[in-house]
C-alpha cells in the first residue's frame, strides 16, 4: 500500500471509522482513479476535490462516516443519490459484494455518462441518470439509502423506498451547512442527528432547485 495511503487509512481509523469492511474498500479501490490528473497527487488526502459540473468528490471521513453508518451488509441493496466521480458507489460495490446491488442516480449527463464509463467493470452497479430527489420507485425497496447532496429537509419520499428496518443517511439543513441525518425504519422511525457536514445541493423536485 502507498504511503500516503496509509496514513489516510490510520488517519481515519484514529478520528473513529472502526468499520473494516469500509476501511478496506477505501484501501482497495483506488480515489485517484475517481478524481481529474491534475489533483492526482492530492488523490489521498482528508479534503473533497472538484470533479467539474459544480460537483466535488466527498473528503474520504465524511465518506467513510456515511458508510459505516449505513451498517452495510454483504447482499444489500443500497440506492446512492449523486454519483458525482462514482468513487462511493465503488466503495458500496465492493462492501455489499456480488450478492449485493448499488444503484446510483445522477442529474448531470456529463457526470453520468462519465461514471459509467468508469464504473463498468463493477457488475453489481447500475448508473442511472435521472433525479435521485425522487428515488428510484421502479428498484425500490432499499435495504439502504444514501443521500451525498444536501437535502432541505427529510427526504421522506426516500424513506417510503426503504425496506421495513432499513437505513437512510442524508445531509439535511441549508446550502451552507446541514446535519447529517440518519433514519432507521424499524416499527417506529428512530431519527439520530450524527453532526455537522457540507454538501453541494440536492437538485430536482424535492431539492432546492
Ligand atoms: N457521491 C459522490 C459525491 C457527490 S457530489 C462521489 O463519490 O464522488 C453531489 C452530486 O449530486 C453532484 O454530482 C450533483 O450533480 C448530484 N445531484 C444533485 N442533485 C441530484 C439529484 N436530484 N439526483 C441525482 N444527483 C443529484
Amino acid at each position: 500500500m502507498q504511503n500516503k495511503l496509509k496514513e489516510l487509512i490510520q488517519h481515519l481509523r484514529q478520528d473513529g471509522i472502526k468499520d473494516s469492511a469500509v476501511l478496506k474498500a477505501i484501501e482497495k479501490v483506488d480515489r485517484k482513479n475517481f478524481i481529474p490528473k491534475e489533483y492526482e497527487k492530492e488523490a489521498y488526502a482528508d479534503y473533497p476535490i472538484d470533479v467539474g459540473y459544480g460537483a466535488t468528490i466527498s473528503q474520504p471521513y465524511t465518506v467513510a462516516f456515511m458508510l459505516q453508518a449505513l451498517e452495510l451488509k454483504k447482499g444489500d441493496k443500497v440506492l446512492e443519490i449523486g454519483t458525482a466521480s462514482g468513487w462511493n458507489a465503488a466503495l458500496i460495490s465492493v462492501i455489499v459484494g456480488k450478492t449485493g446491488n448499488v444503484f446510483t442516480t445522477e442529474i448531470i449527463p456529463e457526470l453520468a455518462k462519465r461514471a459509467k464509463e468508469k464504473l463498468k467493470d463493477y457488475k453489481n452497479i447500475k448508473v442511472i441518470l435521472a433525479d435521485g430527489s425522487q428515488g428510484l420507485k421502479e428498484y425500490s425497496p432499499f435495504n439502504k439509502i444514501i443521500v451525498t447532496a444536501a437535502c432541505p429537509e427529510v427526504p421522506n419520499t426516500l424513506v417510503d423506498q426503504l425496506k421495513q428496518d432499513g437505513i437512510l443517511i442524508a445531509p439535511v439543513g441549508l446550502p451552507t451547512g446541514q446535519q447529517m441525518i440518519k433514519i432507521i425504519k424499524a416499527k417506529k422511525i428512530i431519527k439520530e442527528n450524527l453532526g455537522e457536514f457540507v454538501f453541494v445541493p440536492l437538485r430536482g423536485k424535492y431539492g432546492f432547485t
